[in-house]
């Protein structure tokens, strides 16, 4: 057994996912989704050190007490200061972990797969736990500058002095000079989804050749992905990050890679209401 905890965690799509790995893989298992009140978690986690769940995927707004209440934390959960995966060992032990970077990088690897991080300087935009851990991964990939582009400028300081010189920090009304010579753009803020705030970017600024990412998947194509594709640009979506995320972590409650024959990604566009 696994799962996902989240608040609200009723649209995650991790458990269309990883119970049809599951089905496909023909292991005896099951993945569900909780939603423990916050004040509550604690003792969520403490219950599952008896073995019965291999281990939980978390989301918003559990990922930062996640890492907290681990017993044993990965580097990479450690840089990106938060846990998307807690696997609970046979000694009771809870490990924390972080797969959202890699979703990250490997989403990028799949819809721009052109894209080098480390040939040019990367915009981030955020400085919440999203980007805090996409600015760990593509320092760890190599980039040679991670610029952090936030409302609050104090929380991209933060990140800035917790993973170093790479890091620099722009306000919003730098955003243009941020993207001067850019490889890559990433939004990391909750900016273009539906029925919220709209992401208001000119992107005049960004090199042609830039690749433009966007971490928010509802909806698929965003109005930032809409105009960079329109303006010739490659673009990556969300939902590629969030499968991509997915399959370490499956394999780390299961012990085997996700099956091949599932087409994941058009499970999830179907949950999403997009037609076949
Ligand atoms: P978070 O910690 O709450 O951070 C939200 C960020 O958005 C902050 O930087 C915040 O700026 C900014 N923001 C919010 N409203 C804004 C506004 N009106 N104007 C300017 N900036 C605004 O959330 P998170 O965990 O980092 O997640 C961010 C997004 O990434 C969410 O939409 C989440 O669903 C998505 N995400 C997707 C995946 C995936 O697999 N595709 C994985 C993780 C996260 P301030 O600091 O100024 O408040």
């Amino acid at each position: 057994m696994a799962g996902v905890i989240g608040r609200p965690v009723r649209h995650s799509l991790s458990p269309i996912i990883h119970n049809a790995w599951l089905a496909a893989a023909g292991v005896d298992g099951v993945y569900v989704a909780m939603s423990p009140a916050p004040d509550r978690l604690a003792a969520l986690i403490e219950g599952l050190r008896g073995g019965a769940v291999r281990g939980l995927n978390v989301t918003l707004p559990y990922k930062e007490q996640a890492l907290a209440l681990a017993d044993q934390v990965s580097d990479r959960a450690a840089a990106a200061g938060a846990a998307n995966l807690l696997v609970f060992a046979e000694d009771g032990r809870v490990l924390a972990d972080n797969t959202d970077g890699h979703g990250l990088l490997a989403a990028f690897a799949v819809q721009a797969p052109a894209l080098r991080p480390a040939d040019a300087p990367v915009v981030i935009l955020g400085a919440g736990g999203a980007a805090r851990g996409a600015a760990a991964a593509f320092v760890a990939a190599g980039a040679p500058q991670v610029r952090l582009v936030n409302r609050t400028r104090a929380k991209a300081v933060a990140i800035a002095e917790a993973l170093g010189a790479q890091i620099k920090v722009f306000g919003w009304d730098e955003v243009s000079s941020a993207m001067a010579g850019a490889g890559a753009l990433v939004n990391a803020t909750a900016l273009g989804l539906e029925g919220g705030a709209p992401l208001e970017l000119d992107l005049a600024g960004l090199p042609q050749e830039a690749v433009v990412m966007d971490m928010v998947y509802r909806p698929l194509l965003t109005p930032l992905l809409i105009r960079a594709r329109a303006s010739g640009r490659m673009i990556v979506d969300g939902l590629e990050m969030l499968i991509r995320q997915a399959e370490p972590s499956f394999e780390a409650f299961f012990g085997q890679p996700p099956p091949a024959s599932v087409d994941a990604r058009m499970l999830a566009l179907t949950a999403m209401g997009y037609p076949a």
